[in-house]
């Protein structure tokens, strides 16, 4: 690509943390601004960052749980990074210095997020996508083929979340914040033998784990089709979960629950 053009692209770096954790470094080449999104820890980012030739400038978290913010307050420490989060959980982000509501834009050096209240998994619980660059960071709502599990949430809410998400255009990429998908795929072939797309994607996935690659980010178009989360109205998974013409909060519970099983 022209170099030229590539400077107003946002970079994004996937840093690989704990066990299955990934935290997304955000770059832009206008201003300089870099974010890490939902840092559990803060020595593998601020390291990452150096070795890029980058300053932390931000935090983002989409929730509170420890393996996304353990991080917040040893680089906010380190760099003055700005720590952004949803301000429903002011108590129990470490260090938050703003707070987010539902349909709230932020702005990163020259791009731009829209905040999505995306509750289920915590009832805080946000999302960022970024619509010029085709983005999102959806936290712990969507993984690939998965979900987050219902913490503090109700069937109800989680599928409402998904829902939205399911709203955003076919080419958005989702960098999720988990490596859970080898386990969702062969759950969600559990549920659809003949899914051609979900076939394929098994495939794909096994290769990638099989020499530790990453299967992230996803296509949301892709996980539109593949996803038995996001599709709790079909009437395939429907009948899968043995709940034919049911309401899809009732079928999306069931499939949580086998989830939560499997
Ligand atoms: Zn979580
Ligand atoms: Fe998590």
């Amino acid at each position: 690509m022209d170099a030229s053009l590539n400077r107003f692209l946002l970079e994004i770096d996937q840093i690989s943390i704990l066990n299955d954790n990934y935290v997304y470094l955000l770059h832009d080449h206008i201003t300089n601004a870099t974010c890490a999104i939902d840092p559990s820890v803060a020595e593998p980012v601020l390291q990452r960052a150096a070795a890029r030739g980058w300053t932390l400038t931000h935090v983002f978290n989409t929730h509170h749980h420890w393996d996304h913010t353990g991080g917040n307050k040893g680089i906010k420490h380190a760099t003055g990074a700005v720590v952004i989060g949803a301000s429903a959980d002011a108590g129990r982000l470490p260090a938050l210095d703003i707070g987010l509501k539902d349909g709230d834009t932020i702005e990163f050096g020259s791009h731009k997020a829209t905040v999505l209240a995306v509750p289920g998994h915590t009832s805080g619980h946000i999302a960022f996508w970024f619509p010029s660059d085709s983005a999102l960071f959806p936290g712990d709502t969507l993984f690939s083929v998965g979900c987050g599990r219902l913490f503090e949430g109700t069937p109800a809410q989680m599928w409402h979340s998904l829902q939205r998400l399911r709203c955003l255009p076919d080419s958005t990429r989702v960098y999720c914040a988990h490596e859970y998908t080898l386990a969702n795929v062969n759950f969600a072939c559990s549920l659809e033998k003949e899914n051609r797309a979900l076939q394929r994607r098994l495939q794909d996935v096994k290769k990638l784990r099989a020499t530790k690659q990453s299967t992230l980010p996803t296509l949301l178009g892709e996980e539109k089709a593949i996803n038995p989360f996001l599709r709790a109205d079909s009437p395939i998974l429907q009948s899968a979960v043995g709940l034919v013409n049911s309401d899809p909060v009732q079928v999306f519970a069931m499939i949580r629950r086998r989830k939560d099983l499997f």
